[in-house]
């Protein structure tokens, strides 16, 4: 079968910078969950779907018109990489993600990326319902502080104008709405290994779970 790694954590807990590093290092291919959430969102604004229009948003789910051409992504032709990264994609995202039938409408979709010779899934839910038999779960954390801090050098270093003290309320806010849903909460699954890189630089971080992956 296909050997599966999931990142599991909180927002701008690293999560990604983690995964697509172990998955260079082992060959892996990657799956970056939260970005499905967030093409969702954008693809929902676009047609003038609410974000309370549960059936709505996982019809259009099914239907989307995704594809991936290396690290970029197209919506319906359009590279949407860039604006699917901007703060309110996410936070688009977190409020949709509530919605039992729209995470059901991207179940298939996230298990496609089990491709061989082997997959790295980051997200919220990753370990405990898409790939509840991987073979290494990491439930990353870091701090509110550590993490708004790295969120705001990202935003800087792009140019992108951003206060330290909104977007850790914001990262705050987004923490317990993935925590308090009834669906897929944010929680360690029972077998995760718990890494917290508050402290860690990227490098360690990867080092520490090739190193577990190879025990
Ligand atoms: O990880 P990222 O910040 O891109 O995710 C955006 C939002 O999508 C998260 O705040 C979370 O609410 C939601 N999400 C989720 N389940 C996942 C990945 C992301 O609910 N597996």
């Amino acid at each position: 079968s296909v050997p599966v790694i999931t990142i599991d954590g909180p927002t701008a807990s690293g999560k990604g910078t983690l995964a697509a590093e172990v998955a260079a290092r082992l060959g892996y291919h990657t799956l970056d969950s939260g970005m499905l959430y967030r093409v969702v969102g954008l693809a929902a604004t676009r047609a003038g779907i609410a974000a309370s229009d549960e059936a709505g948003l996982a019809a259009l789910a099914s239907r989307l018109q995704l594809r991936f051409d290396g690290t970029r992504v197209l919506l319906a032709g359009e590279d949407v990489t860039d604006l699917l990264r901007e703060e309110g994609a996410g936070v688009m995202a977190s409020q949709i993600s509530v919605w039992p039938a729209l995470r059901t409408a991207l179940h298939d979709l996230q298990c496609g990326f089990r491709q061989l010779p082997g997959l790295v899934a980051d997200g919220r839910d990753m370990g405990t319902v898409i790939f509840p038999q991987a073979g290494l779960k990491v439930f990353l954390t870091a701090t509110p502080a550590a993490r708004a801090e790295r969120r705001y050098k990202q935003l800087i270093s792009k140019g992108i104008p951003a206060k330290l003290d909104d977007l850790r309320q914001d990262l705050e806010a987004r923490d317990a709405r993935d925590k308090g849903r009834a669906t897929a909460p944010l929680k360690p699954a029972g077998d995760a290994i718990l890494l917290d890189n508050s402290g860690l630089d990227v490098d360690a971080s990867v080092q520490r779970v090739i190193d577990w992956w190879s025990e």
